[in-house]
């Protein structure tokens, strides 16, 4: 459930003044570089003298070629920043000394820099002078002095992590306790692709020594994905794991046991799944091109990506290479550009992932997730770092690293790997339009749009508006490329690593795409174009079915009407939610609001959108709208929380509302203002444990409608973690209603975290554990005359939905596109057998034993 580093024990240390000086805190600093801590934390002190000493014991690891400034890394493996004056780069070195250069190896109180007090009194914007450490993350805290200070005296005390310390050791060098485990086979398929990678650099990092994978002599820092992906092991490849530091042993033992077992991964060799009814789409499996069966000039030909078939117009895409300047900047201001644009990327990643979880399932989201990865990795970190270091500006050197890293896995001439570069060049910009900006608005694409490009990252393919989109063809990638898997779920026919001669077609062209087949035709006749119509009207023909009775009630054949409503976020959503016969939505996920962007939305910006959210559904359906549900593990810029150990048990959903009331009140507000807008407007909210952070919530919502003199709206909770669900009977005569979220109530009541990547298959709602406490809750809301309805993702499942009818559930919200297919599947159940069905399910004993229990007769139209 947590990504969690165990705690980590500190030492003190105290900064020394480098300075003769008087002590001013740093954020009275007239720039908001220091005074908001935008290079790092400490103090500024306004020099008597014009002797810069060192402030601690180390090495010298920058001196800016103005020498106005110069950094210091201590034995402790903190980075420590002296800054003398504020805008003195400008001085270009006027007035200033340096008594060292990088590289040199200084103990405390020796001289650094001698600086012409006087003149830089007269020429520069003023002589505060910044001891600042700039890397955060070795230290939990951190306590300035004040007063008047000689040079050597504290001027901050500070908790260093001790995981930190030290110089990394480069296994070459040898020194300290180091084991390298015994040759193991690597027994993955397809080597160490990125998800082995992954798990191999996470599982790594919860060693505190130094940990490196060994290919023959290359050795490669086994704590970054990038890094075990860019060593290139095959299946059957022979490594080592070297370790040093107090774990060695543990370590090597662990690490090489897990290579052995594969990573968590299947490492059966994949075999095409069979289709018994003959009638399901090709799977979703590499497919090699083909041969031809005779040679056809408008025929290219490519890899089976993504099934289906379509006709359309071509349209090619390419990415333009963007201007990015060289020129030099502060170094730890472009460190602190680069950090905020990662941030600010990983936050959009992070919303993707949990858009597009929430809407189809889990393969996109990982995708997103395995990006955010990416940004986390050391390596490719540390090359932009040190760009910049060397004098780049943040973007310079970001494009730099990211290019050589999507280089590296590109040349190692593995389909796979490839397809790795894809998603690193992808993130990559991403984080480099947040430096430098978005490139210009591409043109908007023609209906039936088949696009042809040498790669799509997965940003294009979710940026898409897919009902202008018929068609993939790329020549890059491949049939596992994450392109691929995107089209997949999104349910567009691609071809991939198609005859490169595609890229020359012009746009406009008319095509057939087939991805299963893996070609792409083109000025093809008017009878082929009629023929894949054909197909195409047959292939839909039972879509169409469901539908067409979309807009019906979902009632059981013996009578029992279950509320067929959807998961939404935003307007666009809630209009789609109707075409498709939603009964209203059960959860507006009003995060989506807040996410993308610098500041919190304000009352009005968000009754407006609820209330175009409310004026899309038909009069009188229900809109249940969720409060914020951001936590430790979704970071907003604008609402910081504290890194924690274990953010998925710290603050979340409702507890970061109680912590800043006024962003739950203004949230109320807004939401209270746009109750009257036709649907019937509920509120729910997230994350709640206790029966206390319910009424918290409730007094405030209370509050704020009394203050608006507006009519009560039903309040709901949501049961996500199992003490609601035990104490239901508690909660039932305060609440309005009860809406079970299955995928926190899964991975809280097994304890497995829903987004791990070996766990989150095995976090499944219908292990009896949850389904218990499903029961728990539909029963105590019927006792109180409260409904109960589920909102995670079991409400679409097929093998749930009778189950939780069973149980008691009344209202199942489910993703938009799933609307029909559950209705179908509701009309052809009936009450008295689901609730048989449900007693039995509750007396199995494992997830497996459940769904074996549930016969699908419509699993393939829900599917
Ligand atoms: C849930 O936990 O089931 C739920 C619907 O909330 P979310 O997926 O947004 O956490
Ligand atoms: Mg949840």
């Amino acid at each position: 459930m947590s990504r969690s580093t165990t705690t980590l024990p500190t030492t003190q240390v105290a900064l020394s003044s480098p300075v003769k000086g008087v002590l001013v805190p740093l954020e009275t600093v007239p720039d908001p570089v220091f005074a908001e801590r935008m290079v790092g934390d400490g103090v500024s002190i306004d020099p008597l003298e014009g002797e810069l000493c060192a402030p601690v014991s180390g090495e010298v690891i920058q001196l800016h070629p103005a020498s106005h400034a110069v950094t210091l890394r201590s034995h402790d493996g903190l980075e420590v920043l002296v800054h003398i004056g504020l805008d003195t780069v400008r001085l270009r070195g006027e007035g200033f000394t340096p008594h060292v250069g990088t590289g040199d190896v200084v103990q405390v109180g020796d001289p650094l820099i001698s600086f012409d007090l006087d003149h830089l009194a007269r020429s520069a914007k003023s002589v505060l002078t910044q001891v600042v450490v700039t890397n955060l993350e070795a230290i939990t805290g951190l306590m300035p002095a004040t007063g008047v200070v000689v040079v050597g005296d504290p001027v901050a005390h500070l908790e260093v992590l001790r995981s930190v310390d030290g110089p990394v050791e480069d296994p070459a060098r040898g020194g300290g306790h180091r084991v390298t485990s015994p040759a193991v086979v690597v027994v993955n398929p397809s080597g160490l692709h990125a998800r082995p990678a992954a798990t191999l650099a996470r599982r790594a990092q919860e060693f505190r020594g130094e940990v490196w994978l060994a290919r023959g002599d290359v050795h490669v820092n086994a704590k970054s994905i990038m890094a075990v992906m860019g060593l290139g092991v095959g299946a059957g490849d022979t490594v080592r794991i070297v370790v040093s530091g107090p774990d060695a042993t543990e370590a090597s033992a662990v690490l090489s046991e897990a290579i052995v077992e594969g990573l968590g991964e299947d490492t059966t060799p994949a075999v095409p799944p069979a289709d018994p009814t003959g009638t399901k789409p090709v799977p979703a499996t590499a497919t090699a091109p083909a041969e031809p069966a005779e040679p056809d000039d408008c025929l290219l030909r490519g890899a089976a990506a993504s099934p289906g078939l379509a006709v359309g117009t071509i349209v090619q895409i390419r990415h333009e290479d963007v201007e990015v300047p060289e020129d030099v900047g502060d170094h730890h201001l472009e460190r602190r550009r680069l950090n905020d644009a990662i941030d600010r990327a990983q936050t959009q990643l992070w919303a993707l992932e949990n858009r597009l979880g929430a809407e189809t399932g889990g393969e996109q989201a990982a995708i997103f997730a395995a990006h955010r990865e990416i940004l986390a990795d050391p390596d490719l970190l540390d090359l932009a770092t040190s760009a910049i270091d060397k004098g780049r500006n943040a973007a310079f050197a970001w494009r730099s690293a990211y290019s050589v890293y999507a280089d590296r896995l590109a040349a190692l001439q593995s389909e796979v790997l490839a397809g790795r570069a894809v998603d690193v060049r992808d993130v990559g910009r991403r984080v480099l339009e947040e430096l430098i900006g978005a490139p210009g608005e591409r043109p908007a694409l023609p209906p039936h749009s088949i696009l042809v490009a040498e790669d799509l990252t997965p940003s294009d393919t979710v940026s898409l508006d897919r009902s202008l989109v018929v068609g993939f063809a790329t020549t890059g990638g491949g049939a596992s490329s994450h392109v691929a898997i995107l089209a997949r779920s999104l349910d567009i026919p691609a071809v991939a690593g198609v005859d490169a001669r595609a890229l020359s077609l012009p746009d406009g062209t008319r095509a057939i795409i087939d991805g299963s087949a893996g070609t792409l035709g083109f000025d093809v006749t008017d009878d082929e174009v009629e023929r894949v119509w054909r197909r195409q009207a047959r292939r839909t023909e039972r879509r169409a079915v469901e539908l067409a009775h979309a807009d019906e009630p979902a009632v059981t054949r013996d009578g029992c009407r279950i509320e067929v409503v959807a998961n939404i976020a935003g307007v666009d959503d809630a209009r789609t939610a109707v075409t498709r016969g939603a009964d209203g939505v059960g959860l507006l996920r009003s995060e989506f609001l807040f996410l993308d962007r610098r500041t919190a939305p304000t009352e009005e910006e968000q009754a407006r959108v609820y209330r175009q959210v409310a004026e899309n559904l038909h009069p009188g359906q229900p809109l249940v709208i969720r409060t914020l549900d951001v936590g430790g593990d979704k970071p907003l810029p604008y609402l910081p929380i504290p890194p924690e150990e274990n953010p998925f048990l710290g603050e979340r959903g409702i507890r970061v509302a109680l912590s800043r009331p006024e962003v739950l009140r203004t949230q109320l507000r807004a939401i209270l203002r746009a109750a009257d807008s036709g649907a019937r407007v509920h509120i729910m909210f997230p994350m709640v444990s206790t029966l206390e952070d319910f009424r918290a919530a409730k007094t405030i919502l209370e509050t704020e409608r009394d203050r608006l003199g507006v009519a009560p709206v039903p309040v709901g909770v949501m049961v996500e973690v199992p003490s609601v669900a035990l104490t239901a009977a508690r909660f039932a005569p305060e609440v309005d209603f009860f809406s079970i979220g299955t995928n926190d109530l899964a991975q809280y009541t097994l304890a497995m975290d829903r987004g791990h990547p070996q766990l989150a298959p095995r976090v499944d709602g219908l292990h009896p554990a949850v389904l218990t406490l499903v029961r728990q809750a539909a029963t105590a809301g019927d006792a109180a005359g409260r409904w109960t309805g589920v909102c995670g993702g079991l409400a679409a499942d097929p093998h749930a939905v009778p189950l939780l009818i069973g149980l008691g559930v009344r209202e199942l919200s489910v993703a938009v596109p799933a609307v029909p297919a559950v209705k179908v599947q509701i009309r052809a159940l009936d009450l008295a057998g689901c609730e048989k069905l449900a007693g039995r399910a509750l007396a199995a004993d494992s997830a497996a034993t459940v769904r074996a229990l549930v016969p699908l007769a419509h699993d393939e139209e829900i599917a």
